[in-house]
């Protein structure tokens, strides 16, 4: 991602919260295995099932493969698709207004960022 346009911070307040991003079967099978784990032990240990969703667990508040000493994703190589693809969520090519909610709660962004920037860099993404 352009420097100008965004830098992540390390600031770990996308991982942070009660609850976190659900898991597909495919990336339960991916992280089980970055982990040495049988997807049995993986599942047992790191997530937790709300409805047909499967999470990973929270812990201290924030997602239970957040690194705080370290302020890193444990899982990085391996992380769930909402997890590589934030803070370029879909919904900021909505409107402006999408784009500095998103904004508010990333200090990753250029100050300087505009949307139309922004929207670019997500498209070419996709
Ligand atoms: S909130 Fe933004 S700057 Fe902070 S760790 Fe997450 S992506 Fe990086
Ligand atoms: S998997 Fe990694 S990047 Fe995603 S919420 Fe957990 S610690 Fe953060």
């Amino acid at each position: 991602m352009a420097e100008r346009v965004f830098e992540c911070k390390r600031c770990g307040f996308c991982c942070q919260g009660e609850s976190t991003v659900s898991l597909s079967s495919e990336e339960q099978h991916q992280i089980a295995s970055f982990l040495g784990l049988t997807l049995e032990d993986f599942l047992s240990t790191y997530t937790v099932k709300r409805g047909k969703r499967v999470e990973m667990k929270t812990q201290n508040g924030h997602c239970i493969f957040y690194d705080e000493e370290k302020s890193l994703c444990r899982i990085h190589p391996v992380k769930p698709q909402p997890c590589r693809q934030w803070p370029l969520h879909p919904s900021i090519l909505k409107d402006p207004e999408s784009f500095e909610i998103i904004r508010r709660t990333c200090p990753g962004f250029s100050e300087k960022a505009t949307w139309e920037e922004v929207k670019k860099l997500l498209l070419e993404k996709a």
